[in-house]
Parts: structure tokens; sequence; C-alpha cells
């Protein structure tokens, strides 16, 4: 790795420490020419396996990408967006596994996505969970109003048991 400032080919490593959760080291560099120091960071590389099969690394750009569209309109800023993919990177980064199914990368993005906004996150889930009637939208709005939405799990445990027009958890 050469250095940042004079692009010397010639650093040596000063200090390296292990993050608490023992997911990347830093490292501090020096440049045995100029002298300046630096960090690097290493983590295990995140891989994304799609439905078709084919291997990608995450990106967080496309998280982002695929969250825009369903944010036009409200009140979501860029930097926002950036804060969201990293919370989905390091969501998927704690569960430990070098690759990950595209669909759980589309799961992690559910919950950071409604405490932005609940309206993009009522896009976004109409489309990646594909609700196709209005009944959909009622049900996922009965969790939301109810505060049911939340660990994924408990979230989708909970909707099979809450049918359309059942307001009892109405609370807010
Ligand atoms: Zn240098």
């Amino acid at each position: 790795m050469h250095c940042p400032f004079c692009r010397s080919e010639d650093t040596k490593v000063i200090d390296s420490r292990t993050n608490d959760d023992g997911t990347q080291v830093r490292r501090r560099r020096q440049c045995v020419d100029c002298s300046r120091r630096f960090t690097t960071t290493e983590n295990a590389m995140l891989l994304v396996i799609k439905r078709n099969g084919v291997v990608e690394s995450f990106d967080r750009s496309k998280i982002i990408n695929g969250v825009r569209k369903a944010c036009q309109g409200r009140p979501v800023t860029e930097a926002d967006l950036a804060v969201l993919a990293q919370r989905v990177e390091e969501a998927l980064r704690l569960e430990g596994l070098a690759e990950i199914d595209a669909h759980d990368v589309g799961l992690a993005v559910l919950t950071p996505l409604r405490e932005l906004d609940e309206v993009a996150y009522l896009r976004y889930a109409s489309v990646y969970r594909s609700f196709d009637s209005l009944e959909d939208f009622e049900a996922e709005i009965s969790l939301l109003r109810a505060g049911l939405v939340g660990d994924s799990a408990a979230a989708y445990a909970a909707e099979d048991f809450i049918s359309v027009g059942d307001r009892d958890g109405s609370a807010s």
C-alpha cells in the first residue's frame, strides 16, 4: 500500500488494533520517505448472492439507489440515505457471514427505512415484498400503527396473526 501523500511504496505499520466486535482491523502506518502518518482499515469482504446466482461485493451505493426512488418527494436527504446504507452494512456485518443472500440485504433495509420515513418504507416494502392488493397495505399500516413493525422476525410472525380489519392495536 503506497503513501497517500507522496505515493512512496515504502511504509511501515506502527500500530494495529482490532475493533470491539472483531470485524475490522485498523493499522496506523508511517511513510518511510515523507514520515507522514495515515490509517488503513481491513474488513472481510462482504459478498451478496443475487437471485440469478451471481456473486458481487456489497455496495452501499446500490442500497442508496434502491431506496432513493421510494424516498421521492419525502423529506429525506442524501446524508440520510448515506447513514441508512451504513446502518444496513453494519447490521449485515454483525451477522458475521461472508456471503449474504440479496433477499436478506433487502430485509435489512426495512427497519432503518421505517425509522427514517414511514411513507418511503411503505413504498419500498410494497415493491420489495410484492404487495398486490390494498389489503396488503392495510395490514402493513396496521402493523405500523400498532408499533409492531420493528424486530423483523417478530414483525413477520405478527403479520400472520393480524388480519385485515383488526384495529385492536391502534396505539399512538
Ligand atoms: Zn509519503
